[in-house]
């Protein structure tokens, strides 16, 4: 029996998404291919609201991370690392790992970075060349206002590289009106395509950036990609499997409409809100900021998270998402993006009521 997978990605797929990976292969030096992948990059372009240059590139969403910053920036480059939970932790280390000089600019987990703290950080050190932060942080189910953060990183003349892998695709991000440098998505987020591909766009002066930048670079060199995608091409053999699948499920999501797509995200994100409350349970996120692709649930008053996982899997065949880092064990999350409408979360909330006193939770 197909499970009921709700974590936040690789998230559920299409059925005539799946059947377009079971297609037969065809050469990607060829006509046909350059056809498909000039098809989808424009689709794709749609959803990011973007005419900047959009490449795909055959890695899972980290590797989208690690081509923004080693495309951008140089060794001993100072950036602005913001971190609200593990993935912000993440890219800041990708850009450490490479040699930048990273300030790390932390918020208490379940809250959202504060918009006034980034300037006063980039106003105390105007030797800052770029701002790296999260969008959607997806293990602590907080959105950061990134309307926000990029007046005020853009007014300072920054580069602005975001990790829009859990948001783009199913809530708004307007690439080119928020001046995103750089914006990353990945596939198996909330395109309902399986993992494989991560998905770079890439601003003009993203590109006068790559033009100074001199970390060591080759297989996500961006130029290359970009070079590749002007013959219909992509540099290395591609995920040529993932790139069927994007050409159907972007026509289902154009078809859906984006704006439909993101009101459909925000009504099932309250929704999920509200029931999980009307549990007794308490939200990890300050509500104000709490995401539309993933909700947060605070291990409390006696729950033990790692076993309601393991009862709702087992008893009811539905895979919920537990904590990561410093928040292993002590959440649990439901991953709502993609593929997804209110019956598929009503059946969780139907199965936590079984299931929550079961594993402890003395509501
Ligand atoms: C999933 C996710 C990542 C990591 O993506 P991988 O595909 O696992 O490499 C990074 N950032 C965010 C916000 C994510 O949700």
């Amino acid at each position: 029996m197909v499970q009921n997978l709700r974590i936040p990605g690789p998230t559920p797929c299409p059925p005539e998404v799946l059947a377009a990976m079971g297609r037969q292969m065809i050469n990607h030096r060829g006509g046909e291919f350059a056809e498909i992948i000039k098809d989808v990059t424009a689709k794709m372009k749609q959803v990011f609201q973007t005419k900047n240059d959009l490449m795909l590139l055959t890695g899972s969403g980290t590797a989208g991370l690690e081509a923004a910053v080693v495309n951008m920036l140089s060794p001993g480059d100072t950036v602005l690392g913001v971190a609200i939970g593990v993935f912000g932790e993440r890219f800041a280390k990708i850009a450490q790992t490479f040699g930048a000089t990273v300030i790390p600019l932390n918020f208490q987990h379940g809250k959202a970075a504060d918009p006034a703290l980034i300037k006063k950080a980039l106003d105390e050190n105007p030797q800052i060349k770029a701002v790296l932060v999260t969008h959607n942080e997806t293990s602590t189910g907080v959105t950061n206002d990134l309307a926000i953060i990029s007046k005020v990183v853009k007014s300072a003349g920054k580069l602005l590289l975001v990790d829009c892998i859990s948001s783009l695709g199913s809530v708004n991000v307007p690439v080119d009106e928020w001046g995103i440098d750089v914006a990353i998505s990945g596939s198996q987020k909330g395109w309902m395509v399986p993992p494989g591909m991560a998905m770079v766009a890439v601003s003009e002066a993203g590109w006068q950036a790559y033009a100074q930048a001199k970390m060591p670079r080759f297989y996500w060199d961006l130029a290359k990609a970009k070079a590749g995608l002007e013959k219909g091409q992509t540099p290395w053999t591609p995920n040529v499997s993932v790139v069927f699948a994007f050409q159907v499920a972007l026509d289902m999501m154009l078809k859906e409409g984006i704006d439909t797509i993101f009101a459909r995200h925000q009504r099932i994100g309250r929704f999920t809100r509200e029931g999980i409350k009307a549990l007794g349970l308490t939200l990890l996120a300050d509500e104000k900021h709490a995401s539309n692709t993933v909700t947060s649930v605070v291990a409390d008053r006696g729950l033990d998270a790692k076993k309601l996982n393991k009862i709702m899997k087992d008893e009811f065949n539905i895979v919920l998402a537990g904590g990561q880092g410093p928040l292993e064990g002590k959440i649990f999350r439901v991953g709502h993006l993609g593929m997804v409408n209110e019956k598929d979360i009503q059946v969780v909330f139907d199965a936590l009521k079984v299931a929550l006193p079961k594993a402890g939770f003395v509501g």
